[in-house]
């Protein structure tokens, strides 16, 4: 009998959430994966324990500084990696010849260009880094298209809907796809009296009553800005439009997402909420590996609730709904917003509530143009994060990050 032949592996974002969940499933299955390039932005010391354990032929950091602390942890215990750096070290491992798959788990804009080299290179490409195809859906999907590429959801919601989904399925019309059915556990505010709100601290934020997650992302469900990407992430990959998607609240993240069809039957996929579950199934598609997550037990879980979105509560569902709907670059203006004002509130700098008032605030005074290139999104990106910062220096002279901010409003 012949084996298949070992599957190369590039993990770009290896240190974070995604990433060690990810070099847990494939430690699992070394018959099957081979790890060949690993990447982390900072985290030097951690990122030299996975190239000892891994051996990949190919380590990545931000700058030279760091590539320096990392050859030098390398070589003293004899590990032969190569260590690169840049995003231009990112896009050569995305891209390699050798490699086989994909995963891009590097978290916000970051992402974006190795992501697309991936994707460029005809990778079978696990995609985490939804802020990637969010900022720039339509090139994103273009690549794949001409690249031939095989892009596998990696977001949990977006893994079930795949699941629940035909495999092709090119239209949900044709699959007899009434509605998707995005879930989404509230976060961690979701009973939170909303005039407490204004002074949660970025350690509460990240609490997630279910999912342990980086802190960005952690803020994005805590605000349900995460559900606001995840419905635009929904658009591009399914080919869905807005009103193909519901959003439906589910504090327990048993069930990860349904599809609602036309004869009357509602798919959902339920687990564990633990991200091994959809990297190994991405990992393996169409077949099906361990992860090493339990099976789910119905009778101990006992119950599932089910309630209708909070938009007043939640401002940013409305926001990504309106982005999606405006299009070109104006989805890329949401998340660079996003990024912004999250990055200001994890560093103390900015109230919990005025998060979606800088979004909605850059929201309004972007211009919004059609995205027909990497230059335009990274304009667009970068303009709005202008924008932003202006934004937060504004609110800052006019009351120190207060979350009342009727000043930001009238600007
Ligand atoms: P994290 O913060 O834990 O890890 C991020 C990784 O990206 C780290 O390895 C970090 O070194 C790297 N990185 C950060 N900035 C970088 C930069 N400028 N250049 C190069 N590398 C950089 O984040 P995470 O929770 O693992 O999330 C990663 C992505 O996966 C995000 O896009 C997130 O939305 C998505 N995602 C995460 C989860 C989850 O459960 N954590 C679930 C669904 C989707
Ligand atoms: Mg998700």
């Amino acid at each position: 009998m012949q084996f298949p032949a070992v599957q190369q592996v590039c993990v770009l974002g290896s240190t974070g959430s995604i990433g060690v969940s990810t070099l847990d499933v494939l430690a699992r299955h070394p018959e099957q994966y081979s790890v060949y390039a690993l990447t982390a932005r900072e985290r030097v010391a951690e990122l030299a324990q996975q190239c000892r354990r891994f051996t990949p032929r190919y380590a990545v950091v931000l700058d030279e500084g760091r590539a320096a602390e990392l050859r030098r942890e390398l070589s003293e215990s004899g590990v032969a990696t190569e260590v690169l750096c840049g995003v231009a070290g990112l896009c050569q491992v995305a891209s390699d010849a050798r490699v086989d798959v994909v995963m891009a788990a590097i978290v916000g804009a970051a992402g974006l260009r190795p992501t697309l080299a991936a994707v460029k290179a005809g990778k079978k490409v696990l995609l985490a880094n939804k802020e990637s195809l969010v900022m720039a859906g339509p090139l994103f999907m273009a690549a794949l298209t001409e690249s031939g590429a095989q892009l596998l959801p990696i977001d949990s919601e977006h893994n079930a809907i795949f699941q629940c989904l035909p495999y092709p399925c090119d239209s949900l019309e044709a699959a007899g796809v009434e509605k998707i059915l995005l879930t989404g556990s509230g976060g961690p505010f979701r009973n939170r009296e909303v005039e407490e709100l204004e002074n949660v601290t970025p350690d509460e934020a990240c609490a997630h009553p279910n999912w342990s997650m980086g802190r960005k992302i952690s803020v994005d469900s805590a605000t349900m800005m995460n559900k606001g990407l995840e419905f635009i992430e929904a658009c591009y990959l399914f080919h869905a439009s807005p009103q193909d998607i519901d959003i439906v609240v589910h504090p327990q993240s048993i069930i990860h997402s349904m599809v609602q069809y036309r004869d009357g039957s509602l798919l959902a996929q339920m687990g564990n909420p633990d991200m091994r579950t959809p990297i190994a199934h991405a990992l393996a598609f169409p077949e099906r590996i361990d992860s090493g997550v339990p099976a789910l037990d119905l009778i101990a879980q006992g119950r599932l609730d089910f309630e209708a979105p909070d938009e007043t509560r939640f401002p940013s569902l409305r926001l990504a709904r309106e982005a999606i709907i405006t299009g070109g670059s104006a989805p890329t203006v949401l998340n660079a917003a996003n990024e912004v004002a999250v990055a200001a509130f994890l560093d103390g700098q900015l109230a919990f509530t005025a998060i979606p008032l800088i979004i909605e605030d850059v929201m309004n005074s972007a211009e919004v143009v059609e995205l027909t290139g990497l230059d335009v999104v990274e304009l667009a990106d970068r303009e709005a994060r202008n924008l932003a910062e202006e934004a937060l220096q504004r609110l800052r002279k006019a009351g120190a990050g207060s979350g009342e901010t009727p000043e930001l409003r009238s600007m």
